[in-house]
């Protein structure tokens, strides 16, 4: 097991940006996959967007501090992380939303059959906004294991959504190889990133993806709420059509015009005014990414994650997550009948990871600020916590998000 000491001589080696953040001494923060850390210069910039543009500039700083284009300006930066080209990315709306506007218009641009395919593994906010899409359009919502999503793809299917990286176990779907299958069946594809984007190169314009959306407050780091993103390919851009006509998808919204025409590319998947405030704090956050290269990164963590799965086998735990670093995400699961009370106590000593129902214990491991002596310590603790009494943690009732 790694220990601290060997853990110190690999961070001098290998070092990471966590001083680029703000994490409390001792704290080892595995919940960046919910939640992205606050990178130091963010309050300053904030504060700047805050009293200057806002509070002094007023209305005119649409123009003099250009939030008319921010939102595109972050999509291009997002899309930088992604693998996508610049006007390929839209900002703004929760990942849900966007996720309905993206498969809704997937599901206008099928030529196969009414079929909508997911897979039981989807993150629940996912299968919600399928499955009323399903309902409204008359299609079916078909939902099989994840490891029968390619053999289910020539069986006559429309649209495939799905998350690429499952928010429990960490298993990994290919994008490349799924992707082209899909497009093999005449399949639209619609990706979820939420557990992919800033954690490796996701190359979703390589992949050919139709679509795809993702999170800006996991590995992004752009706040609790960030904005989402939505992206589609430049072929599909020309047919798709935004299920919410809001102004800002319009041709030209400050012509007030009574009928709705829409933008044209990627516009034209926005719906109302930016949400400024989260888009600013968004885009500092991403100034750290301007500082590495995203293969490095996702080697870094590979290493990370490596040895957090090692130290789980060590102690004997159930892990759930694969060990081939190819088929996963930067995160590590292992189930256990206690792993509520585990993850409590480990966030009394102040290792913060997350429980998901029903027995998954879930680490997260983000690559720009965890070290190799946050994985040792947390190994530590562990060690500790499973030897100890956690009869007074009682489980949480009901469902988690
Ligand atoms: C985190 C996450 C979401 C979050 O959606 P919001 O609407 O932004 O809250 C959606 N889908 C997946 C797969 C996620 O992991």
């Amino acid at each position: 097991m790694l220990t601290p000491d060997r853990a110190r001589i690999l961070d001098s080696d290998d070092p990471g940006l966590g001083h680029e953040f703000v994490l409390a001494d001792g704290l080892v923060y595995l919940d960046g996959n919910s939640l992205g850390a606050l990178a130091r210069h963010v309050p300053e910039r904030m504060s700047t967007v805050v009293r200057g543009e806002w509070g002094e500039g007023l209305i005119g700083s649409w123009n003099t501090a250009d939030w008319v284009g921010l939102a595109a300006r972050v999509g291009d930066r997002i899309g930088r992380i992604i693998g996508a080209g610049p006007g390929t990315v839209s900002v703004g709306d929760s990942t849900s939303v966007n996720l309905y506007k993206a498969a809704s218009a997937a599901m206008e641009l099928a030529t196969g059959p009414h079929v909508l395919l997911t897979d039981d593994a989807n993150f629940p906010s996912d299968g919600y906004v399928l499955s009323t899409l399903a309902e409204r359009s008359g299609w079916e919502l078909r939902t099989v294991a994840a490891g029968d999503i390619v053999t289910e793809l020539a069986s006559g299917v429309g649209v495939l959504s799905i998350t690429q990286v499952d928010y429990r176990t960490g298993d990994r779907h290919d994008l490349i190889a799924t992707t082209a299958a899909a497009r093999e069946a005449g399949v639209v594809t619609v990706w979820d990133l939420a557990h992919s984007a800033g954690a490796f190169d996701v190359a979703v314009a390589r992949s050919g993806a139709d679509f795809a959306v993702g999170c800006g407050y996991k590995y992004l780091n752009g706040g609790p709420g960030a904005p989402g993103f939505l992206y589609a390919a430049p072929h599909v851009h020309a047919g798709m059509r935004n299920p919410i006509t809001g102004w800002f998808g319009h041709r030209r919204p400050f012509d007030f015009a009574s009928g709705f025409e829409p933008a044209t590319g990627i516009e034209r998947m926005r719906v109302g005014t930016s949400p400024i405030l989260g888009l600013a704090a968004l885009d500092a956050a991403l100034d750290v990414f301007d500082r590495v290269v995203l293969d490095d990164l996702w080697a870094r963590g590979v290493r990370l994650v490596d040895h957090l799965l090692e130290g789980f086998g060590e102690l004997g735990l159930d892990v759930v997550t694969p060990v081939d670093a190819a088929s996963r995400g930067s995160q590590v699961s292992f189930r256990h009948p206690d792993a509520y009370a585990i993850v409590q106590a480990l966030i009394d000593r102040d290792v913060v990871g997350d429980f998901r129902t029903p027995d998954v214990a879930r680490f997260g491991v983000a690559a720009l600020y965890v070290d190799f002596e946050d994985i040792a310590v947390a190994l530590e603790r562990l060690r500790a916590v499973l030897a100890a009494d956690l009869s007074g943690y009682r489980p949480r009732r009901g469902p988690v998000t």
